[in-house]
């Protein structure tokens, strides 16, 4: 068996202590005799799972009392509508931050049911950075402002929280949740896929201060409904049960290896190490504002565009895949998630400082 150093932006690598321990379970969890696939939902040994993947979760970010963690299904995709749905409250008008292709996808979801306002835009720099907070231009009577942490696709992250006042801060987190520690409190509601930093596709973390809860607009699915999957332990339908799981897998993990200030430690050794390859160098480029890079996702293109097609083959051969830029930017991205090694990173580095001699 061979693995392979795995930058995609999602379903992502995942810790390879997971995957053994997940193999280890597999055709009985626990003595059970089953696979977790194969038990009701409500039966006490995934009851069991559930609730300790939520309580290693709560103790990850040291989840405020007051919040609820909702393991749902349909992707922040299906959060960018069941917010405005949920968070309106009566309310009208909802601020956002656009910082990119996902603060764009989650603008014209929220349009079907609110009046948007815009309250920033990074387009002039080509979503290059983010826009500074002095200049947002916020309403009145928001019900809530929306914001994308990390912009999976160009790269860009914040490193500090928007103050937001009285207004629920609602975060996009899909690709840098758990990447270090969180004050949870600052937040109204957090919300993330799965595929990235938790766990396999299929699975929805919603992380929600209670008193947005109970003031859905009626026509509202009830699987979308915060207060229902609330009441119901996000089991108002089957959830996704092995995603569940596997995401507990991961929490365990992110536990033993010492939690998110350590996690933290290491994403940011990684990062350094990759834009300091790509910095040093006049072959490779990163576009994004320095005070503005993503830890995670990294893109990066090279002087000769002609070159890519090569660069991703052999890197392939050097078992580093999935390289290649999303198709809307072109060049190249490496997603350097929890669940990459060092040693991955470390690899990437010098096969570019290798390729850049033969070929620049
Ligand atoms: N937001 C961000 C920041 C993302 O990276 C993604 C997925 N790449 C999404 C939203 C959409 O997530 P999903 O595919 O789970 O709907």
């Amino acid at each position: 068996m061979t693995r392979v150093y795995n930058f995609s932006a999602g379903p992502a690598v995942l810790p390879e202590p997971v995957l053994e321990r997940a193999r280890e379970d597999m055709l009985d969890w626990n003595g059970t005799g089953m696979s977790v696939m194969e038990m009701s939902h409500r039966g006490k040994a995934f009851v069991s799972i559930a609730n300790q993947a939520e309580q290693d979760l709560r103790d990850l970010l040291q989840i405020p009392a007051n919040y609820k963690v909702l393991f749902l299904q349909g992707g922040a995709t299906g959060q960018f509508a069941a917010i405005p749905m949920n968070l309106l409250r009566g309310k009208t008008r909802v601020d956002y931050v656009n910082t990119g292709a996902w603060s764009k996808k989650a603008i014209a979801e929220a349009k079907k049911y609110a009046d948007v306002n815009v309250v920033a835009t990074a387009a002039d720099s080509h979503f290059t950075t983010i826009p500074a907070f002095d200049g947002w231009q916020r309403g009145s009577d928001a019900a809530y402002l929306h914001y994308t942490p990390n912009e999976t696709i160009g790269g860009v992250e914040f490193h500090w929280i928007p103050e937001s006042g009285d207004v629920p801060l609602v975060a996009d987190m899909s690709s840098n949740i758990l990447s270090g520690p969180l004050d949870v409190s600052r937040f109204g509601l957090i919300y993330a896929g799965a595929q990235k930093n938790i766990g396999p596709a299929g699975l929805t973390l919603v992380i929600v201060r209670d008193d947005l809860l109970g003031g859905a607009m009626a026509s509202t699915p009830s699987i979308f409904d915060y207060q229902v999957q609330a009441e119901a332990e996000s089991m108002s339908n089957t959830p996704p049960t092995y995603a569940w799981y596997l995401a507990g897998l991961v929490f365990q993990w992110l536990k033993e290896i010492g939690g998110l200030k350590v996690m933290d430690e290491i994403n940011r050794r990684k990062a350094e190490k990759l834009y300091k390859a790509i910095d040093n160098s006049a072959f490779y480029t990163n576009p994004v504002d320095v005070a503005a890079r993503s830890r995670m996702n990294v893109p990066f293109t090279l002087a000769d565009p002609e070159l890519d097609g090569l660069f991703l083959k052999e890197a392939e051969q050097a078992g580093l895949t999935t390289l290649k830029g999303h198709r809307s930017v072109g060049g190249m991205r490496a997603s350097i998630y929890n669940a990459m090694p060092e040693a991955g990173v470390d690899a990437l580095v010098e096969f570019m400082v290798d390729f850049e001699q033969r070929k620049a």
